[in-house]
């Protein structure tokens, strides 16, 4: 498969944000957001058969949250059965997927995070709606808020969708949007929006791999 990076750090999103977390960043990306900040995953920095993967994961012993991202990890056609042996070797598996690839062959088990993208991103038109029909009450959706056009969006979409009976996730754009600023308008909503702070880049900053 082609990877960026395996690295094990603190999870920085999702409901599982704060735990120790196995990332396995696969390269290659189908879109490009106008504020992404993993733009040296488009590109392979190295190849590693499914094998070798678990090998790698391996090393880090008795850590079992692992999560596969990207890129946008849905690309390559053997993410699938990293997914299925990672579950068979007991591992809770995230997979963070950018929502333009249809989730149908994605096992049950397997904790998809959707990122919607929205119109700051210049890539929302590119979005799988008929996704949402196929995911799992253990499923996520997430939005990442650049400013308040963006928030009013992603409001009209959980309500167009009944995206409620997901966790919802709601982040700011790094050095953009505030997250005071996202904290007062998510209060407002009274709805059960978990917002995220990106817990690795306060902690690291843009630091790659971490
Ligand atoms: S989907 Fe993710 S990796 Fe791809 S361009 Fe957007 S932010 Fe970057």
């Amino acid at each position: 498969m082609e990877l960026s990076e395996i690295f094990y750090s603190l999870q920085g999103e999702s409901s599982y944000a704060g735990l120790p977390c196995i990332f396995i960043r696969l390269a290659g990306c189908n879109l490009r957001c106008s504020y992404c900040d993993t733009t040296y995953a488009y590109n392979t920095q190295f190849t590693l058969s499914i094998e070798e993967i678990i090998d790698e994961v391996k090393k880090f012993q008795s850590v079992k949250l692992i999560e596969i991202t990207g890129g946008e990890p849905l690309l390559q056609k053997d993410t699938i059965r990293l997914l299925t042996l990672l579950l068979e070797k007991n591992y809770k598996v995230l997979l963070e997927t950018n929502n333009s690839i249809s989730l149908a062959e994605v096992p049950m088990e397997v904790i998809k995070i959707v990122d919607i993208k929205t119109p700051s991103s210049d890539m929302s038109d590119k979005m799988l709606w008929d996704n949402f029909k196929i995911l799992n009450n253990h499923d996520e959706i997430k939005f990442v808020i650049g400013d308040r056009i963006d928030f009013d969006w992603a409001l009209g979409i959980i309500k167009k969708y009944d995206l409620k009976r997901f966790q919802l996730l709601f982040s700011p754009v790094f050095e953009k949007l505030e997250s005071a600023k996202l904290a007062e308008w998510i209060l407002e909503t009274r709805l059960p929006i978990r917002m995220n702070v990106q817990l690795h880049k306060v902690l690291w900053g843009n630091k790659r791999g971490k």
